[in-house]
């Protein structure tokens, strides 16, 4: 009977452990066991129903063109549990110079794709507008990534090692700035990164973040051709044309996120699932086929076949120091950011003045508290019920780590200052919820493949142990899914253990 460790019961553990339970189910000889250190399982899938409204205290949907996300909901028997977005109420606005500006339509994420909508919007500069038209006849090396930003030298050996290691690896600003030039980084793609990474343009690597937008300059030169040519593709394909209507960009579950959280606990096997369980070391003993020693904080440790660490890559670090230093090495370096997510109920008559819409983006030169902010009861308009709205905002984010250390009186009071200069709502809310994420979201930095590279290759000479998680290869949900399925699939066909 082999023995499966499984440590960290978020996204990633789960779709790992409810794998696993497949496979037992259909005759393998195995055994698992979840180890989670807080007293629920599900991570930052959390969903409270509070004042008849259904809040998200951490992801509130993922993207549907990540048709694994789907398929693994459907798996678990929730296929008439989805919902998609509101999109034909779907406008989001900018915030420049204090006022809201909706992003026009024809913009694909960062990338120009109309251009009668973006000509009449004041999001941009006649400058900029000029800009995107000339990009369009970019040619495919007319537009090569320097080796660095010509204003700075090439960074030194120790430098390029704490990027990891790939000094030729852009940022997502310095691609956009390329094709875009500087307006679209600080309106657009630095707001919107903020919104979804909790990161900054400047940092995040456009390899690891925008992989489409990279291969799409070497093959097109212009990324706005680029994207009209994709579009071509997949209406050639048989993908929905202008005239069908697409499936909505963002999908969910009616119970809310966490509804996968309570579908997979009661299907794991008795006993598998245990909380209150923060691993505080792991060893190895044997020659030959080895075992792998798990030590709960409280509890006795255990012996195991094999583990996998569906933890955030600095905890998972911590815990392999003894077992490969430069494994651990690599893995404390991957750096993350933390937020705080801040839901307040109203009446809708009290949100009378905010526009119409699924929210804004604040861009950081504009020294609000407030990142993001969802007009929920829109994006999803069952979340609140009739007469009453419901506003979630992200606070927090790369390098504003010390924010999360304020009071909630405080941060009540920012959101609520915010709220008012912005959209004019001076209303008292009938509920204020603040959820706060320390150390979340991977951040994925310039360098950042060439690392997880580096962590695949040292990872693969340890016989029996599996990494799953946001730090690696994708940071929403559905690629913390397939990361835990991929994991749990090696050890089942005994890869490496
Ligand atoms: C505020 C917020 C909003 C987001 N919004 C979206 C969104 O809308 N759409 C989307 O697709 N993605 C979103 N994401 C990203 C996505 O939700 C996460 O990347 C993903 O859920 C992470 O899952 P995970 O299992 O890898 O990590 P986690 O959920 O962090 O789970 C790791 C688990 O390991 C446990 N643990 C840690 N150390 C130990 C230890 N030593 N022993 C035992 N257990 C331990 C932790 O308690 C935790 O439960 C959001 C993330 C956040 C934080």
């Amino acid at each position: 009977m082999k023995r499966i460790a499984i440590v960290g019961g978020g996204t990633s553990g789960l779709s790992a452990a409810i794998t696993l339970e497949g496979a037992r189910r259909n005759g393998a000889e195995l055994e698992y066991a979840v180890f989670e250190a807080a007293p629920c399982l599900g991570g930052v899938l959390v969903t409270e129903r509070v004042d008849d409204c259904l809040v998200e205290a951490g992801p509130d949907s993922f993207l549907t063109e990540k048709s694994w996300g789907l398929d693994f909901v459907r798996s678990l028997g929730l296929g008439d549990q989805l919902i998609g977005s509101n999109d034909p109420d779907r406008i989001t606005y900018i915030l420049v110079k204090g006022r809201l500006v909706p992003i026009p339509d024809g913009l694909m994420f960062m990338v120009p794709t109309k251009i009668a909508p973006i000509i009449a919007s004041p999001l941009f500069s006649w400058g900029a507008k000029l800009r995107f038209a000339r990009e369009y006849f970019q040619k495919p090396n007319s537009v090569a990534p320097p080796l660095s930003r010509p204003e700075e030298p090439i960074p030194k050996r120790s430098e390029a090692a704490r990027q990891g290691g790939d000094i030729q690896d852009e940022t997502v600003a310095e691609l956009v700035e390329r094709h875009f030039g500087p307006e679209m980084v600080e309106r657009l793609v630095d707001p919107l990164l903020a919104g979804v990474y909790g990161g900054a343009a400047t940092d995040l690597s456009a390899a690891a973040v925008v992989p489409r937008f990279v291969d799409m300059e070497k093959r097109y030169g212009s990324l706005s051709r680029g994207m009209l040519q994709a579009r071509k593709q997949r209406t050639a394909a048989g993908a929905p044309s202008a005239a069908s209507a697409p499936p909505s960009l963002f999908t969910s579950l009616k119970g809310g996120m966490q509804q996968l959280v309570d579908t997979i606990v009661p299907q794991l096997a008795e006993g598998a699932a245990r909380t209150l369980s923060k691993v505080v070391a792991l060893g190895r003993h044997g020659t030959g086929s080895e075992k792998w020693i798990v030590s709960p904080e409280q509890g006795s440790m255990e012996e195991f076949d094999a583990v996998i660490l569906a933890l955030p890559a600095n905890q998972a670090g911590r815990l392999l120091e003894k077992i490969s230093a430069p494994l651990a090495q690599e893995l404390l370096q991957v750096p993350y950011s933390s937020s705080m997510v801040v839901v307040c109920g109203y009446d809708q008559r009290d949100l009378a003045s905010a526009p119409p819409g699924f929210g804004f983006l604040v861009p950081r030169h504009e020294g609000r508290s407030i990142l993001a902010c969802t007009f929920v009861h829109v994006k999803f308009p069952h979340r609140a019920p009739p007469g009453r709205g419901l506003v979630r905002c992200f606070i927090g984010g790369w390098g504003n780590e010390a924010v999360l250390d304020t009071p909630d009186d405080e941060v009540f009071a920012a959101v609520a200052r915010d709220l008012r200069d912005i959209v004019g709502i001076t209303a008292v809310p009938r509920f204020a919820r603040v959820y706060r994420w320390r150390g979340a979201m991977a951040q994925y930095v310039r360098g950042h493949l060439a690392r997880v590279r580096r962590i695949e290759e040292l990872r693969r000479g340890i016989p029996g142990l599996e990494l799953a998680g946001n730090a690696y290869r994708g940071i929403g949900v559905p690629d913390c899914i397939a990361s835990g399925q991929a994991a749990a699939t090696a050890l089942l066909a005994n890869r490496n253990a």
